[in-house]
């Protein structure tokens, strides 16, 4: 019949048309890695299509929870090793430690690569790091030393208490191995991998037309890296946004040039004495890779715990994005700023890491959010 003719031809076309598609999958498909470090970067892009439909603007994440490592910090640990082989202070082939102080994600990321390249991890951590990082520096047999929270002029903070470890170490008598002090929130190689990786992919992956790039700031390096590359190639045609949680400094220094500020006075709260929820970013001080990033930031948006919260919910029942709290921040964010931008307009956020990270505190709030929670519920959640 007719009609089984133009099935026919029907299917015809579209099976050559899958075809065309498989192939060009395939030509886009990469020879095998030689290991986990050489699955790092190269992250996809993905629309937003809940918060894209909400705004009328396009809203992109760069999906750096992709990483083999489950974070953007997969790039930095790997810069870092490397930077440090090159200045002969790691050598391949001997068990030499990387040392480093986080509560979290650079953790889990040097204990990959450092596994991946054959090197030891010893990560200090303050006691109130959530469950499941915990868990997974185990898993990978990391060197594990908790201290508690403190701020960052106490010998006992994270930071310096790494930093000590791998001075002891060097001290020592044993001249077989060397350590190396990571260091992510001064260290140079953080915000140049940024530079060199993330910024170049997002331009290209998004054909260079982008309006507004919004990221968190833990030490800065992602904000920096990226935001000077793209600053480079963009210029004011590109707004460059921070976001920022509860209890962290970088909103008023963004603002109104100071750390601390009395016309708000949650600045003048430290972070570390602020029980929030979100993990990864939000600092009270200066770093080297935030002074790296900071010309190129114009403007701040300051978002609670209970926005990221909704807006994690939000975006898992809505998109099938399971994202942990410094997404959630950066997506709360990414509607703020598309309010005040034309119709169309394309935000990139950063998309940090997965839920999975967070169940045991942020998701333990989240779970308490409605299904049907509207965006305005979303924005309107305070606290
Ligand atoms: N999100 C998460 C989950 C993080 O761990 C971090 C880094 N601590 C950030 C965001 C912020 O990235 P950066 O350190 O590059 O500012």
């Amino acid at each position: 019949s007719a009609a089984a003719v133009a099935a026919a031809a029907l299917y015809r076309v579209a099976s050559a048309a899958s075809a065309a598609s498989a192939a060009r999958t395939l030509g886009e498909l990469a020879p095998p890695r030689r290991g986990v470090d050489e699955l790092i970067g190269n992250t996809p892009v993905m629309k937003i299509k809940s918060l894209s439909q909400a705004t009328g603007c396009e809203v992109y994440a760069k999906m750096e929870l992709c990483n083999p490592g489950g974070s953007a910090k997969d790039r930095v640990a790997l810069g870092i090793v490397r930077a440090a082989e090159q200045q002969g202070l790691l050598r391949p082939g001997f068990p030499d430690v990387v040392f480093e102080g986080t509560s979290g994600s650079t953790g889990i990321s040097i204990a990959t690569i450092c596994n991946a390249l054959g090197y030891r991890a010893h990560i200090s951590l303050p006691d109130d790091t959530s469950a499941e990082k915990l868990a997974l520096l185990e898993c990978l047999g990391a060197h594990i030393n908790k201290v508690r929270p403190a701020g960052i002029v106490d010998p006992e903070q994270y930071v310096n208490a790494a930093q000590r470890a791998c001075d002891r170490l060097n001290q020592s008598r044993d001249a077989s191995r060397r350590g190396v002090f990571a260091d992510q929130f001064e260290n140079d190689a953080n915000w140049r991998v940024h530079y060199q990786g993330t910024g170049p992919e997002i331009y290209r992956q998004l054909d260079g037309r982008i309006d507004a790039f919004i990221a968190g700031c833990g030490t800065g390096g992602t904000i920096a890296g990226v935001a000077r590359f793209l600053k480079e190639r963009l210029g004011g045609r590109l707004r460059v946004v921070l976001a920022d949680p509860q209890g962290s400094g970088f909103y008023n220094r963004v603002k109104y040039g100071v750390m601390y500020d009395r016309v708000e006075q949650e600045g003048t709260r430290r972070r570390h004495q602020v029980d929030t929820i979100v993990e990864g970013i939000g600092l009270n001080r200066i770093t080297h890779n935030f002074s790296q990033g900071e010309p190129f930031i114009d403007d701040a948006v300051r978002v609670t715990d209970e926005q990221a919260v909704r807006m994690a919910k939000f975006l898992s029942v809505n998109d099938g994005l399971f994202v942990g709290s410094s997404t959630a921040i950066n997506a709360v964010a990414a509607v703020k700023v598309a309010a005040t931008l034309p119709p169309g307009s394309r935000i990139v956020i950063i998309a940090c890491d997965s839920g999975s990270r967070h169940l045991s505190k942020f998701w333990k709030e989240a779970l308490g959010v409605r299904n049907d929670t509207t965006l305005e519920e979303v924005l309107a959640g305070s606290k």
